[in-house]
């Protein structure tokens, strides 16, 4: 499914210059390595200010704690996305309320948020799944037009446009993920928040680091949530390809797009208009789905079901909405997706035998 190490040996020399170096220094936490990369991560996403925190759900959580949450406060977001969204709604004091969404691009519908903003909604946290922007355009006006802030999780999406404008770029805040399988992976667990609003950027650096505005003098109760130096160093090599490696993600994806011609069974993904998809993950629709994942592992191939059930459908928290979710486009998607292998190193070869193999257990 993924071959972390083939990405390794291209450029093991850096990063182990780049390793070495800061294990001499013996700085761990913060320092000019840190800060290197929250300057050069800031430029590429296109905003003022990143914040390293130590996960992608660390992001999440201290963006919503910048809100400051009361009790019975509702945050809509998409019921499709890795369980951390949901979870850190919900650790910040907040109540999930999913809207459905887009058969196509498998984000949020801006259709389906409107309906559900009541007196107790205070944000919209849009998921840019699978490395493709929901359509910010729709989602900026209806946060507008309620004033309500939006945190974006671009955990899937760091270099991703919507109408020329970036992933994490829109919102008040917004969160992204370095686990190792994401597009830009560390060498462990972290994460970073962008903001363009200098104050929340200062707020949000207070949070992760206990709150504490001087020397032990803490005026909030945060965490201790911070992007350790090591990974800093792991990242700021990396982000240098990161373009580069987008760019070999969306050949990769058009090559699959084109072999599928062949099997008009299979639903390929598709680009929305006015959007820069950077295919984190290439994932079709296909009858039958969880017989032709079984096949596919005893054929050898690696293929994996992002997501296979919905958040609302999650026992911890179904039990904490306050009305059912209404939700049977994600439904529908949990019981149809299907995650092919795709990353920059895939070779051609790779991909024909990925849809050779898939040709194989669907009618052509
Ligand atoms: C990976 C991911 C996260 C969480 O990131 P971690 O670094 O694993 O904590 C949150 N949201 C989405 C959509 C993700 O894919």
């Amino acid at each position: 499914m993924l071959d972390l190490r083939a990405q390794y040996a291209s450029i093991r020399k850096e990063i182990e210059e780049a390793v070495l170096q800061t294990l001499e220094k013996q700085q761990f936490r913060g320092g000019p390595i840190v800060e290197s990369f929250e300057k050069n991560l800031a430029a590429f996403a296109e905003v003022k200010h990143a914040i390293g925190v130590g996960s992608g759900t660390d992001a999440l959580y201290v963006a919503l704690r910048g809100l400051g949450l009361n009790p019975g406060d509702e945050v809509i977001t998409s019921p499709f996305s890795f369980f951390a969204t949901a979870g850190a709604i919900v650790n910040a004091g907040g109540v999930p309320v999913f809207a459905d969404i887009e058969a196509d691009s498998f984000n949020m519908d801006p259709a389906s948020i409107e309906p559900l903003i009541t007196a107790k909604t205070r944000c919209l946290l849009p998921v840019h799944v699978f490395g493709q922007c929901a359509r910010m355009d729709a989602i900026e006006a209806i946060a507008k037009r309620h004033n309500l802030p939006i945190i974006e999780d671009a955990a899937q999406a760091l270099g991703a446009r919507y109408q020329g404008k970036q992933a994490g770029a829109w919102g008040y805040a917004s969160a992204l993920s370095f686990y190792p399988t994401k597009n830009l992976g560390a060498a462990g667990e972290g994460g970073a928040i962008l903001t363009n609003d200098d104050d929340a950027a200062q707020h949000l650096r207070l949070l992760r680091g206990h709150g504490m505005d001087c020397q032990c003098h803490h005026i909030e109760i945060g965490v201790n949530s911070h992007l350790h130096t090591l990974q800093a160093a792991v990242l700021d090599v990396k982000i240098k390809k990161l373009e580069e490696w987008n760019r070999q993600r969306r050949e990769r994806a058009s090559y699959y797009t084109s072999l599928l011609q062949q099997l008009p069974e299979i639903v390929a993904p598709t680009t929305i208009e006015d959007a820069c998809h950077l295919y984190h993950q290439y994932v079709i629709r296909v009858p039958d789905r969880d017989r032709v994942q079984k096949e596919l592992h005893e054929k050898g191939i690696g293929c994996s079901v992002f997501y296979p059930r919905p958040l609302h459908r999650q026992p911890c928290i179904e039990r904490l909405l306050k009305a059912p979710a209404y939700c049977p486009k994600a439904e529908q998607a949990c019981r149809e997706v299907l995650a092919l292998p795709i990353y920059p190193e895939l070779t051609q070869t790779q991909q024909d035998a990925v849809i050779a193999a898939l040709a194989e257990l669907v009618p052509a």
